[in-house]
């Protein structure tokens, strides 16, 4: 009999993982979703009506030989997992790769949205965003910019502002990006407000048309017809609250060894934005981190010592596209230094399709 391994989570890294083990050992997906959720073009979805379902794909398509469980699990130990409602299922090998939450429309509202719903909300929030005049982002992270020039591509004479108590944009990347980025931002009439915030929240549901006048930490009114927050990730790793497993970091993350193993077991794997890794909560990183917990699960299968070590990125990588025609990048250069990555690059890598083409693959079988 084949070893059972459950991917915890079905987001980028969990995916890769399951799919890569599928067939190799007897593999389980657990994710309380119904389709994997590319966030990459999240923004783009709440803008653009076509878009709404392309950050969606089914798990349908996933896995030639394991199964998706629609659930959350609730409670983890070394010989398995426990669902919400209270079913079990055991496990010889577990990867926990839960990711993180977000606000909406970074991410569908709810953790078991389904994916025609969360089309819906942002088909929704298009219509919202196209009864406005005015707009405030709450945010100057990547999400917040590529929102702004997301909605500017849409709506040429839109008031876009942007609030955030920041210094600056995309701290501890290249001094070049960053200037570009301004410049770019300045150029698409988008009003930057760093080194402040709000003094209290705006009085309406976010993501809502309705007009209201907000004042900021030093002193200035803003008026805007809709508003966005895009801050406050929070990893998703409350299951693994009760420290029966182990006990999470004050940042809520899991502790892991240079395997990826969760401390003190070497059965259990946590990968991506809940590691307690150096890396930056991306993507890239969970799934460079991935293939590490792969080989090291086809090691155990295969009756030997797993050896594979992960080393944390040592350099920061970005794709920040400002719609389809704008934005910046930095990406390591030929001597492997960390180098601005040229517009037609940015566009090419990510700003035309936000990487839906990429998944497309992932989630097609290869036998159909
Ligand atoms: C708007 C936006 C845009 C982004 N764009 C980029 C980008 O362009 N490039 C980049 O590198 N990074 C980007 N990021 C960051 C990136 O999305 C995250 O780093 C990435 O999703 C982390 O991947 P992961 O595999 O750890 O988990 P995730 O992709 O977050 O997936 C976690 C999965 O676990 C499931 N889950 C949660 N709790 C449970 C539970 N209790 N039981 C079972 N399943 C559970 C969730 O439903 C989800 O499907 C972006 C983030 C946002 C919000």
């Amino acid at each position: 009999m084949n070893a059972r391994v459950a991917v915890v989570g079905g987001g980028y890294a969990g995916t890769m993982i399951a799919k890569e083990l599928d067939g190799e050992a007897d593999v389980i997906l657990i994710d309380p979703r119904d389709a994997f959720v590319n966030v990459s073009s999240s923004m783009r979805a709440a803008v653009r009506t076509e878009w709404a379902s392309r950050p969606f794909f089914s798990y349908d398509a996933l896995l030639e030989h394991g199964r998706v469980v629609r659930g959350a699990v609730t409670a983890v130990d070394p010989a398995g997992v426990t669902m919400a409602g209270g079913g079990r299922i055991e496990a010889d090998y577990i990867v926990l790769a839960t990711g993180s939450s977000h606000s909406y429309p970074a991410r569908p509202r709810e953790l078991n949205t389904s994916a025609a719903d969360a089309a819906n909300d942002l088909i929704a929030t298009s219509a919202q965003l196209e009864r406005s005049g005015s707009v405030l982002i709450l945010g100057a992270g990547a999400v917040g910019l590529e929102l702004g020039g997301e909605i500017r591509e849409a709506w040429p004479s839109m008031r876009i502002t942007i609030v955030a108590p920041s210094s600056d944009i995309l701290p501890g990347y290249l001094p070049e990006v960053r200037d570009e980025l301004r410049r770019q931002l300045q150029e698409l009439r988008i009003d930057l407000r760093l080194n402040t915030s709000l003094a209290s929240m705006p009085p309406v549901e976010d993501g809502r048309h309705s007009s209201f006048t907000v004042t900021t930490t030093t002193g200035e009114e803003i008026g805007a017809d809709i508003w966005f927050r895009t801050f406050g990730a929070r990893p998703n790793t409350g299951y693994l609250e009760d420290g029966n497993l182990i006990t999470l970091t004050d940042r809520r993350t899991v502790p892991v060894d240079n395997h990826l193993n969760v401390v003190g077991y070497d059965n259990v794997y946590a990968v991506g934005d809940i590691a307690d890794l150096t890396d930056s909560k991306m993507a890239t990183w969970a799934q460079t981190q991935a293939p590490t917990v792969i080989e090291n699960i086809r090691s155990h299968l295969r009756g030997e010592r797993p050896e594979r070590v992960y080393e944390p990125a040592t350099t920061a990588r970005i794709l920040l596209p400002l719609g389809t025609r704008g934005g910046v990048g930095q990406l390591p250069g030929h001597d492997g230094a960390p180098a601005s990555a040229p517009l037609e690059a940015v566009i090419a890598r990510k700003g035309n399709d936000l990487f839906t083409a990429r998944f497309a693959e992932r989630f097609t079988r290869t036998s159909s």
